[in-house]
């Protein structure tokens, strides 16, 4: 579109393509009286050739042309990339059998009839403008949503990385000054290097799992065919402290095999496996209850506890970053890990959602690609 001083019509380009001389006139002052900019092309060829040097914003074809009709013109408009979004709008004479299938099928989007009506010819151009205007506002804004995604991203795993080297100087040290001054500090300084510790610690957290968050849906990661069964395996290890010291029960049957990213895969259930046991009562030992259901082509995963449950309020906003519902000194932890399975579900074309009732237990449910058959 080529606009000039902000307006949207003044100057949008308009193909006309006739072998009538006088219609070409007739619609082109018709066109130009209502500021358009306006371009003529008698035959298919020569219309093909003055979209191809410079794209025009809309093209009024006319169907029926000696050498080459309307509808391949269109056809050959449509294959061509550069001139493939060009919105066509077919012209056909009222006492000829247009045939309308044809007519969309070879990728027109509208049709006026000779003799014209001002009006409507104007009414149909506009509103097909109106969507072409609206299109390009939407790829535009869509491609600077990602880009400003991936500079966001970006900018989250360098800072994540730079702050980690200096982070450890500081818990080293003060750790170093606890062991080696143990008998010449008093009681308030050791407390105070040992709080220093602990903060530096859940800094360390924070900016590990702020990295796992940032680096979900980069470029060249690898899909493959992985079976979930192992993937319980390496997370019940990695979590065997937690699980041993609050006597959690994990119960699943056999999983399938989905199609996914291993490293995303172990984070995803790492995360909400550990959150299933962490979330308890003291009193109550975990219950944790892993099945997959066929549904939609794919899998659907459910992950229930018998914890404290989320109130209505809050779980419309656990998947937020930084979101946390229950207190950091009753069950410590940094409110990035469901905003990252968030994202590692989104980036497998998944849905993750959650139920919930308080005092009784939380059920999350995600659903991953299913193994293709054959
Ligand atoms: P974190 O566990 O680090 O606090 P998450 O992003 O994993 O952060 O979870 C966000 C919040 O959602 C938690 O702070 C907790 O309040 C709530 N939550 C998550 N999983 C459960 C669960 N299984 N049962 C009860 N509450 C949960």
């Amino acid at each position: 579109m080529k606009h000039k001083s902000g307006s949207t019509k003044s100057n949008e380009d308009i193909l006309i393509v006739d072998d009538t001389p006088d219609n070409l006139r007739l619609l082109s002052a018709m066109l130009t009286k209502k500021g358009y900019e306006v371009r003529k092309a008698l035959n298919g060829r020569a219309a093909i050739a003055s979209a191809q040097a410079d794209t025009p914003d809309l093209i009024l074809l006319d169907i029926k042309m000696p050498e080459m009709e309307g509808y391949e013109v269109c056809q050959h408009l449509k294959a061509d990339p550069k001139t493939r979004d060009i919105p066509v709008i077919f012209i056909s004479a009222l006492d000829d059998v247009m045939d309308k299938v044809r007519a969309f099928a070879s990728g027109g989007i509208d049709y006026v009839t000779k003799p014209f009506q001002e009006a409507e010819v104007l009414a149909r151009i506009e509103n097909q403008l109106k969507i072409q205007r609206l299109q390009k506002k939407l790829i535009q804004q869509n491609e600077e949503l990602a880009r400003s995604n991936r500079e966001l991203e970006q900018f989250a795993s360098v800072v994540s990385h730079d702050l980690q080297q200096p982070l450890q100087g500081i818990t080293g040290f003060a750790k170093i000054m606890a062991i080696k001054y143990q008998n010449s500090l008093d009681e308030t300084a050791l407390d105070y290097l040992n709080r220093i510790f602990e903060s530096g610690g859940r800094m360390q957290r924070l900016i590990q799992d702020l990295l796992t968050y940032a680096q979900v849906g980069t470029p060249n990661q690898t899909f493959e065919l992985i079976d979930c069964n192992l993937i319980l395996e390496q997370v019940r290890e990695n979590l065997q402290t937690a699980i041993a010291e609050k006597y959690a029960k994990l119960d699943y049957d056999f999983l399938p095999k989905v199609i996914g990213n291993e490293t995303q895969l172990i984070q995803l259930f790492q995360n909400l496996i550990s959150n299933a046991i962490k979330f308890t009562n003291p009193e109550k030992s975990p219950e944790i209850k892993i099945l997959a259901v066929p549904q939609n082509f794919k899998w659907c995963f459910e992950i229930h506890d018998n914890g404290i449950g989320i109130d209505t309020e809050n779980l419309g906003r656990i998947f937020e970053a930084f979101h946390r519902v229950h207190s950091a000194k009753e069950f410590p932890g940094t409110g990035i890990g469901l905003a990252t399975c968030k994202k590692i579900i989104e980036n497998h074309q998944g849905e993750i959602w959650v139920k919930s009732e308080l005092n009784v237990g939380t059920t999350f449910y995600f659903t991953l690609p299913i193994e293709k058959q054959g």
